[in-house]
């Protein structure tokens, strides 16, 4: 299938998006199902010409990331397409969680509350919907976990076929959470890495799949600036001072980034300092790796960490979330595996939300943050919560459960209290 922007019988409508330009050289190309640049190999980002955008018209619009439709590569009636509508997840104020890491002022960006409890149904629904532009009709991924959920269950809304890669390791809940949806779900014998290879290769035997993180991965990307649009939206229509963002391939933090800067270039917010943090597993801390050692250049790694979903080896994005991360003033921080359930405790015991190990991975960089003086606790801080812990449950099963089992008296539960 070849797919041009001028096919006559078709009219390519991705809003304001104008075109894909490098992020390497610059050169810019028409919209396509595209993301290496011909001239250099560098990734391709959308490229875009916004109109005039107000907070009334966000605050009118739809309750979920369509209210930013006019800032996303998504016709303007992407409402009216089934898709998954993620997003508008609670931002709550952690004040609990706040005393316990001696923080003054946190917020929990909840978005454990979406479709299928993760991030990744905003970057997914994006991708689903300039996909159709597009004129695809199959939607894959090679995934860590939680792409397979969202893509599954979007192409399932939409009616459309699914093919999901993912690592034969994976855990259970996710493959089970994947399976239900009916798509066409592989197991591989091998690392993601070795997932994202493979998926690239199918990608161009394919051209009628739309790999929303491979071939539509320049739209795809584009959906997590919706993260950054919400936490400035919620804030009251400011910005944060300092962010905490988990890191797999990077794009989450350079799109939230990304958000930021656009909303204060358009006036929505009022421009002003703010601070990007990264958070990895040691276990698979590539960037966080090149960041301390002042490099520019990630080297790859082989991942070994329970925080799967963020256990990419060979993250796409790594030297731009190197260059957000030096040009706010921020930092990236790793913790160990034990620090990681650690953090999904702490995070349960005084908010009352349950996250997944890459939460964990963001409540104890904060941690680390902290005490190591490199993130501020006199200024406002925001923690991007981007899972649902019931999706990694292996994760803490032998750490806790019931604190005694007893027969159904009165006495044996009062005894089991005290004890
Ligand atoms: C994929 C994922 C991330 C990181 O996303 P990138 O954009 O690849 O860095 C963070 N948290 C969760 C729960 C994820 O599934
Ligand atoms: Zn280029």
């Amino acid at each position: 299938m070849t797919v041009t922007a001028d096919a006559g019988t078709t009219t390519l409508d991705l809003g304001p998006a104008h075109a894909l330009s490098c992020r390497e050289c610059g050169h810019q190309v028409p919209l396509a199902p595209e993301f290496a640049c011909a001239e250099c190999f560098g990734p391709l980002e959308v490229a875009y010409q916004f109109g005039d955008i107000s907070r009334a018209a966000i605050e009118a619009g739809p309750r979920s990331i369509w209210r930013y439709r006019h800032l996303l590569p998504v016709p303007s009636d992407v409402d009216k397409y089934p898709n998954t509508d993620p997003g508008l997840t609670r931002l709550v104020k952690a004040d609990r969680l706040a005393a316990a890491l001696g923080v003054k002022s946190l917020w929990v960006k909840d978005d454990t509350g979406n479709p299928t409890h993760s991030f990744k149904d905003r970057v997914v629904a994006v991708a689903l919907a300039a996909a159709r532009q597009l004129g695809f009709t199959v939607l894959a991924c090679p995934s860590t976990g939680n792409l397979a959920n969202a893509v599954a269950a979007a192409a399932a809304r939409a009616g459309w076929e699914s093919v999901v890669l993912i690592p034969s390791s994976l855990e259970r809940a996710k493959v089970l959470t994947t399976a239900v949806y009916d798509g066409a779900l592989i197991a591989v014998d091998g690392n993601y890495d070795d997932v994202n290879r493979l998926a690239t290769e199918l990608a161009a035997e394919h051209e009628d799949w739309a790999f929303v993180n491979v071939n539509v991965r320049p739209y795809y990307a584009e959906g997590s600036k919706t993260l950054g649009y919400e936490v400035a939206e919620q804030l009251g229509w400011r910005l944060p001072d300092q962010i905490v963002v988990p890191i797999a391939s990077g794009a989450q933090l350079t799109k939230v980034d990304k958000g930021f800067r656009e909303f204060a270039h358009l006036g929505l917010v009022e421009d002003k300092p703010y601070r990007v943090f990264g958070a990895q597993a040691t276990g698979c801390s590539p960037v966080s790796a090149a960041y301390k050692a002042g490099l520019d250049v990630v080297s790859p790694v082989k991942p070994d960490t329970i925080a799967r979903s963020l256990a990419i080896g060979a993250p796409a994005d790594g030297p731009y979330v190197l260059d957000a991360v030096r040009r706010t003033n921020g930092a990236i921080e790793d913790v160990s595996d034990e620090e990681v359930v650690e953090g999904i405790r702490l995070l349960a015991r005084t908010e009352g939300i349950f996250a997944e190990t890459a939460g964990g991975v963001t409540v104890a960089t904060a941690k680390k943050l902290i005490e190591t003086g490199q993130l501020d606790p006199d200024a406002e801080t925001v923690l991007l919560i981007t899972g649902d812990g019931l999706k990694t449950l292996d994760a803490v099963q032998d750490r806790i459960g019931p604190r005694a089992t007893v027969p159904p008296s009165a006495a044996a539960v009062l005894k089991a209290l005290e004890s």
